[in-house]
C-alpha cells in the first residue's frame, strides 16, 4: 500500500472520513469524522488508518515512521491553522491526545495519552496564557504520568504492587497532609512532575522526552504497541475479533474540562444500556479531566436531574441535601445541557441507535469527543430495537438484525441479582455450560438431591461427572458443577435442555464422594454448605447469591412474533417430556425435531425395566421386559403428543450407549439380580460381556433393533397406539419415526420392515389410521455419502451432527477435553467443532446428503437436530443449504428463530 493514503483529517464541519469507513478508521475515528460532517461540534484531529497498524507490525517502527511522516506533519499544520496555535510554541501551544480505536470497540482495553506537547518551557507558557497555572501543572502532571505509563513503561513490576506513580503521589500527599488530588498547590503539582521524571529516568533509564514531535511519534507508536497487550489480546479472544483488524489512531486538539468550575467532562447514553428504557443519563465531573470519570477517582454526579434524584433515593440522601451537594448537570449548567441534550438526541436519531458519548466543557463551551452505538444487556437490546422500531426509527428487518441470539439467553433464564453478585467471593471458574443463575446446598448424589429437595431445599449437584443415573437429580437441583466433561458433556447438553444453569468442567474443584466434601482452592465445603453459580459465565460463587425470575416482557413475544414473520426456516425442539415439549411450544417451536426414547427410562421404576430387557440373553426374557416397558413408552408419547398436538414428533427409535444403563457396582447388581431371580454371578457375567472397547462405534442405534427387532417392534406398538388413543379422543398426532445411527440403506430397510409391519398391525387392532413417516438420522459419513441410496426408502433425514462431527473428525465427543484447549490454543481448530458446526467438512457432507437425497425424492424433509441447532452460524448455514427446520433445546428455540429470521433476511 505503498502510495495510499494513510491519514484523514477532520475538523471545523469538514471531513475526509465517514461513519461509514470503520473499517479504516476505526469506531472512534470514523464517528469522530461523521459528527463533524453533521455539524457537532469536535476538537479538530486526523486519524491513521488501522492498515498501518498491520504495517507497523510487518515492518516495523522507523519504517512506518517514515511512511507517515509527510503526511501527519501535514495533518498537524491543519489543526494548528484551525484552532490558530502552534504544537511546541511556549507563546501560544497546541496540545493533543493521540487516541486508540479498533473497528470494533473495546472500551479500555488500548492506551490514550492526553495533554502531548508539554515540556518544562511550554507549561509555563500554557500557564501565563490562561492565566491559570494550576490547570497548567495539572494538565502537565496527568501527561507526565500517562506518557511514563503507557509509552516509557513504568509501570508496577508485579500486579499485586501499587503504581509507582500513585505511589509518589501519595508520598507527597501525606507529606502534606492532605486527602484530595485537587487540594495540592501548584508548587505541590511541580514537585509531582519532578518526581515523576525522575522515577522514570533511574526505574526505565529512560529520559522524559522534552521535543513535542519526539514525543508524538512515541505515543503514536504506543498505541499500536497497545493493541497487542495483554488485555486486548484476551479481549479480542472472548469478542472473538481478530488480531488482523488493527486499531487506527487518532491525533486530535485537547480541549480541557480541568480549567475550572465552567469546566467539566462525562460521559453519557441516550437510553438506559441495562434496562433499554428511553431515558437520556450519564455521569459528569466539574473542573476534570475525561479519564476521571471512569477511573473512579472522585465520584461523579448524574447528569440529569430525574437521574440525579433516583441516585440519591438508593443512596438513602434526601432532594434537599442532592440538590445542594449533588446536584446534576441540568441544575448546575442548565445553558450547556440543553445544548448536550440536543445533540445526543440529534445523534441518536443520525445514528437511529442508542449512543453512548464523550464529551467535555471547556470553560463553557461544549464539545464532543466520542460518540458510539452502546453495548447493552440483552433485555436492552430488545428493548431498544422494539422501542425504535414503534418510533419509526427503524424498519422491521433492521429491528431483527439488531438483535444478537446469543443474547437472548439472559433473558430466559434466572438471573442473580447485579448487587450481590458485585459483593459475592469468586472460588473458581468452569464452562459456562448452560446458562443461568443457580444458588442451593452442596449435595453430591442423585439420591441426596432427591431428598434434600423433598424436604424443601434448593440444592446444588456436585459431581465429578454426570451419568443418566443423575438425571433425576438434576432435574430437582438449582444447578449442576461437574470437575469434568466440555460445554457437550452430558451434563451440559441435558442442562441446557432442562434449562438448568449448569457449570462443567471446572478443574479446579476436588470432589471427595467418601466424605462428601469439594475442596477448591484450599477451601474445603460440606454437604449442606451454600454456593453459586453463573452458567452464563462459568463462575462459581461460595455462599448464597440471591436470584431473580426472568421477565419475558411484551417486547420479547413481539421481537419473536417479527422473527415468525421473516423466517424461512423453522425451529423444532429436542424434547424426551411432555414438560419440556411445552416449555418449547410456548417459545414458539413448531414441532419435536428428536425425541430420545432412551431418556424416558431414567427414572427408578423404569430404568428396573430397561436393565432387565438389556441384561436378558433370551428372546423370552426380552421380550417379557419389554412388555413392562410397553406401556410405560405408550403413556409417555400420549403426553408428549398431547403437548404437540397439531405438530409433528419425530421419535428416535432406541439408542443407548447399553453400559451406561446397567449396573456397575456391586449394590446395584446385586438388586438386580433379586429383581430378576437369577444369581449375582450371572448379573456381573452379563454386565461383563456386555462391556465395550469402544461403546461410540459399538452395539448401539439401528444395529440394536436390527439384532433385537423386537425392541423396534415394542417402540413402534407404543408409538402408533398412543397416537391412536388421541385420534379416537379427537386430536391431531403426527408421529414420525426415526432410525438411528444408519450407515446403509439396508441397515434401514430392514427396521422400516419391522415399523411397517407392527404398524399396520396396530391400526388394524384399533381400527383407525394415522398417516406418519418412517425417515433416518444421518449421523455417519456413509450415509451422508450414500444419501442418494437411502432416500430411495426414506422419507425425512435429520442430521445429528453430534454424532456426525464426532465421526467425521474421529474425535470422541466425550474425551475433546483432553486436547481442545491445546488445539485452540494453537490455532488448529478456531472453535469447538461440537458447539459450532464445522462448515467446510461436516457441512459439506451434510449439503451433499441433502442434494443427493432430493435428486431421489424431491419433497425430501431436511432438518438438523444436533446441539448446533441452536447456535447462530450453525442455523445461517442450515437456511443457506435448503434445510427445511434446525432442533434444538428448549431454551435455545427463542435463539434459533432470531437467527433463522436474521439468515433469512440476509440470504434473501
Ligand atoms: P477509551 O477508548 O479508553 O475511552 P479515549 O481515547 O476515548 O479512550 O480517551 C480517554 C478519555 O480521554 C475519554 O474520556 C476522552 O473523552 C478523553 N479525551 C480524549 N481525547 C481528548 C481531547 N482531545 N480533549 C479532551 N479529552 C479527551
Ligand atoms: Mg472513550
Ligand atoms: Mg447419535
Amino acid at each position: 500500500m505503498k502510495n495510499e493514503k494513510r491519514v484523514y483529517t477532520f475538523g471545523n464541519g469538514k471531513a475526509e472520513g465517514r461513519a461509514d469507513m470503520r473499517n479504516q478508521l476505526g469506531g472512534k475515528g470514523a464517528n469522530l469524522a461523521e459528527m463533524n460532517l453533521i455539524g457537532i461540534p469536535v476538537p479538530p484531529g486526523f486519524t491513521i488508518t488501522t492498515d498501518v497498524c498491520n504495517e507497523y507490525y510487518e515492518i516495523g517502527k522507523e519504517k512506518v515512521v517514515e511512511l507517515l511522516k509527510s503526511e501527519v506533519e501535514a495533518s498537524m499544520k491543519h489543526i494548528e491553522n484551525l484552532m490558530n496555535l502552534k504544537f511546541g510554541d511556549p507563546e501560544n501551544p497546541l496540545l493533543v491526545s493521540v487516541r486508540s480505536g479498533a473497528r470494533a470497540s473495546m472500551p479500555g482495553m488500548m492506551d490514550t495519552i492526553l495533554n502531548l506537547g508539554l515540556n518544562d518551557e511550554v507549561v509555563e507558557g500554557l500557564a501565563k496564557k490562561t492565566g491559570n497555572p494550576r490547570f497548567a501543572y495539572d494538565a502537565y502532571r496527568r501527561f507526565v504520568q500517562m506518557y511514563g505509563d503507557v509509552v516509557l513503561g513504568l509501570k508496577p513490576v508485579n500486579k499485586t504492587d501499587i503504581d509507582p506513580f500513585e505511589e509518589i503521589i501519595e508520598k507527597v500527599k501525606e507529606e502534606k497532609g492532605v486527602k484530595l488530588d485537587n487540594e495540592l498547590t501548584v508548587d505541590d503539582l511541580k514537585k509531582l512532575v519532578k518526581l515523576f521524571k525522575e522515577a522514570i529516568l533511574t526505574r526505565t533509564g529512560q529520559a522524559f522526552p522534552t521535543n513535542p514531535v519526539e514525543q508524538l511519534w512515541g505515543a503514536i507508536c504506543a498505541v499500536f504497541d497497545s493493541w497487542m497487550n495483554d488485555r486486548a489480546i484476551l479481549y479480542r479472544k472472548m469478542e472473538g475479533i481478530p488480531a488482523e483488524w488493527g486499531t487506527a489512531v487518532t491525533v486530535m486538539a485537547m480541549v480541557f474540562g480541568n480549567m475550572g468550575e465552567t469546566s467539566a467532562t462525562g460521559v453519557c447514553f441516550s437510553r438506559n444500556a441495562a434496562t433499554g428504557e428511553n431515558l437520556f443519563n450519564g455521569e459528569w465531573l466539574v473542573n476534570a479531566q475525561g479519564e476521571d470519570v471512569v477511573a473512579g477517582i472522585r465520584t461523579p454526579q448524574q447528569i440529569t436531574k430525574v437521574g440525579s434524584q433516583r441516585w440519591a433515593e438508593l443512596q438513602g440522601i434526601s432532594e434537599e441535601d442532592r440538590a445542594a451537594k449533588y446536584p446534576s448537570m441540568e441544575e448546575a449548567m442548565p445553558e450547556i445541557y440543553k445544548e448536550l441534550d440536543a445533540i445526543q438526541t440529534r445523534l441518536e436519531d443520525h445514528y437511529r441507535d442508542m449512543q453512548d458519548m464523550e464529551f467535555t466543557v471547556q470553560e463553557g463551551k461544549l464539545w464532543f469527543l466520542q460518540t458510539r452505538n452502546g453495548k447493552r444487556t440483552g433485555a436492552a437490546m430488545v428493548k431498544i430495537a422494539i422501542d425504535l422500531l414503534h418510533e419509526g426509527m427503524i424498519d422491521e428487518k433492521t429491528a431483527i438484525q439488531r438483535c444478537e441470539p446469543q443474547k437472548l439467553d439472559e433473558l430466559l433464564h434466572p438471573v442473580f441479582n447485579k448487587e450481590e453478585v458485585k459483593k459475592a467471593k469468586s472460588l473458581t471458574r468452569g464452562l459456562p455450560a448452560s446458562p443461568g443463575a443457580a444458588c442451593g446446598q452442596i449435595v453430591f448424589f442423585a439420591e441426596d438431591a432427591a431428598k434434600w429437595a423433598g424436604d424443601g431445599h434448593k440444592v446444588v449437584l456436585v459431581r465429578i461427572e454426570t451419568s443418566p443415573e443423575d438425571l433425576a437429580g438434576m432435574a430437582v437441583a438449582e444447578g449442576i458443577l461437574t470437575a469434568r466433561g466440555g460445554m457437550t458433556s452430558h451434563a451440559a447438553v441435558v442442562a441446557r435442555g432442562m434449562g438448568k444453569c449448569c457449570v462443567s468442567g471446572a478443574g479446579a474443584i476436588n470432589v471427595n464422594y467418601k466424605q462428601k466434601t469439594v475442596e477448591i482452592d484450599g477451601k474445603v465445603l460440606h454437604e449442606g454448605d451454600y454456593i453459586s453459580l453463573n452458567g452464563s459465565t462459568g463462575d462459581v460463587y461460595d455462599g448464597k447469591v440471591s436470584t431473580q425470575a426472568a421477565d419475558l416482557s411484551g417486547d420479547f413475544a413481539e421481537l419473536m412474533e417479527l422473527c415468525a414473520k421473516y423466517t424461512r426456516l423453522v425451529v423444532r425442539t429436542n424434547a424426551d417430556t411432555p414438560h419440556d415439549a411445552q416449555v418449547a411450544r410456548n417459545f414458539g417451536a413448531v414441532g419435536i425435531g428428536l425425541c430420545r426414547t432412551e431418556h424416558m427410562f431414567f427414572d427408578a421404576e423404569k430404568i428396573v425395566a430397561m436393565r432387565e430387557m438389556i441384561l436378558s440373553e433370551t428372546l423370552e426374557g426380552r421380550k417379557k421386559a419389554l412388555q413392562k416397558l410397553l406401556p410405560f413408552q405408550k403413556a409417555d408419547f400420549i403426553g408428549i403428543f398431547k403437548a404437540m398436538d397439531g405438530c409433528p414428533v419425530n421419535i428416535r427409535l432406541l439408542d443407548p450407549p447399553l453400559h451406561e444403563f446397567v449396573p456397575q457396582d456391586a449394590k446395584g447388581q446385586q438388586e438386580m439380580a433379586e429383581d430378576m431371580g437369577v444369581t449375582v454371578e450371572y448379573i456381573k457375567q452379563r454386565v461383563e460381556s456386555l462391556s465395550e472397547h469402544n461403546p461410540m462405534l459399538g452395539h448401539r442405534g439401528c444395529r440394536l433393533g436390527n439384532t433385537y427387532p423386537e425392541i423396534t417392534q415394542t417402540q413402534t406398538r407404543a408409538i402408533i397406539s398412543a397416537a391412536c388413543d388421541l385420534k379416537k379422543q379427537g386430536l391431531d398426532p403426527k408421529p414420525e419415526i426415526m432410525v438411528p445411527l444408519t450407515g446403509s440403506v439396508f441397515e434401514f430397510e430392514a427396521q422400516e420392515k419391522v415399523i411397517r409391519e407392527e404398524a399396520a398391525k396396530v391400526f388394524e387392532e384399533e381400527g383407525v389410521e394415522i398417516p406418519f413417516k418412517v425417515g433416518t438420522m444421518i449421523e455417519i459419513p456413509r450415509a451422508a455419502l450414500t444419501a442418494d441410496c437411502i432416500a430411495r426408502s426414506a422419507e425425512y433425514f435429520s442430521f445429528g451432527t453430534n454424532d456426525l462431527t464426532q465421526m467425521t473428525f474421529g474425535y470422541s465427543r466425550d474425551d475433546i477435553a483432553s486436547f481442545l484447549p491445546v488445539y485452540l490454543e494453537k490455532k488448529i481448530l478456531n472453535v469447538d467443532p461440537f458447539q459450532v458446526l464445522d462448515q467446510r467438512g461436516v457441512g459439506q457432507l451434510i449439503q451433499m446428503a441433502v442434494e443427493k437425497g432430493r435428486g431421489v425424492r424431491s419433497d425430501l424433509k431436511c432438518g438438523i437436530c444436533g446441539e448446533h441447532g441452536g447456535e447462530p452460524s450453525s442455523v445461517r448455514f442450515c437456511d443457506k443449504i435448503g434445510l427445511n427446520y434446525v432442533s434444538c433445546s428448549p431454551f435455545r428455540v427463542p435463539i434459533a428463530r432470531l437467527a433463522a429470521a436474521q439468515a433469512a433476511i440476509e440470504n434473501e
